[in-house]
């Protein structure tokens, strides 16, 4: 079964504009996907109904087989969220952050600290692990923000515009430790953004959203070899 199914995705806002116009869409198990459209496509609406941020219109949401109006309790197990806004508490300190997560996932505590302490290691976040988040830069908030998602073991990993207004080192570094999770761990990983540049070199496929409609579904590769 897909990591992520979506059909007749559709999405009214309380002003009555109409944001996801009846979206299917589907997401294999160990995928690497991009949901690439320009700013006001949809992308964030269709992750935000996902993990059950925004309420739906109308249609079904999959998450494993796990229907998210049945169990989104079940289905949450399966997901990591970054989502684009920092929302952690800034006057925490930082591996008090990641070490919560695992309490709301009922992670026992002796498993939960050497699993932040590799995650903050592996996201060179370490000499800060012990101060407070108010003092990381943007891009040490938003590899925070990944930590604290991947604190569980998700199976299934959602970041919205991960590398925003981040510079194009750590873009990089960050795409690496992506691609690594992807490979070695075989966490599926969907992500949205806005630039080709990005689906393309850590992207297996692609769906093409602009105004709240699926316009595209196809592998990276195809869409390179038709440019
Ligand atoms: P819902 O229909 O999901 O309850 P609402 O229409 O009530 O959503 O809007 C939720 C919040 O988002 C409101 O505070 C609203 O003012 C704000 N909002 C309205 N339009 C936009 C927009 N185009 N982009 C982002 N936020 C918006
Ligand atoms: P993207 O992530 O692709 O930039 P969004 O999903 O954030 O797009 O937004 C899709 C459309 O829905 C945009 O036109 C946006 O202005 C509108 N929108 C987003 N949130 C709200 C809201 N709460 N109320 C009304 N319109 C909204």
């Amino acid at each position: 079964e897909p990591a992520l199914s979506i059909r007749g995705l559709t999405k009214v806002y309380g002003n009555g504009f109409k944001a996801l116009k009846g979206i299917d869409l589907d997401v294999q198990q160990g995928d690497f996907y991009a949901l690439l459209g320009p700013n006001g496509a949809g992308k964030s609406t269709t992750l935000g109904v996902v993990c059950s941020l925004v309420q739906k219109t109308a249609g079904q949401v999959k998450i494993f087989g796990i229907d998210i109006d049945e169990d989104f309790a079940r289905a949450k197990y399966h997901l990591g969220v970054v989502p684009q806004e920092f929302n952690f508490n800034q006057f925490e300190r930082v591996i008090d952050i990641v070490l919560a997560q695992a309490g709301y996932y009922g992670m026992p505590r002796r498993e939960a600290l050497p699993r932040a302490e590799s995650l903050l290691r592996d996201l060179s976040l370490w000499d800060k692990r012990n101060g407070s988040a108010r003092m990381l830069s943007g891009g040490m908030k938003r590899r925070l923000m990944i930590a604290r998602a991947l604190m569980h073991r998700p199976k299934l990993l959602i970041l919205d515009e991960p590398t925003a207004g981040v510079d194009i080192e750590l873009r990089r570094s960050m795409w690496e430790y992506m691609r690594r999770i992807n490979r070695e761990e075989g966490t599926t990983i969907i992500l949205t953004t806005h630039y080709l540049e990005e689906a393309e070199s850590l992207c297996r496929n692609v769906g093409i959203i602009n105004h709240g409609e699926i316009v595209r579904n196809t592998s990276v590769r195809e869409l390179l070899s038709e440019l």
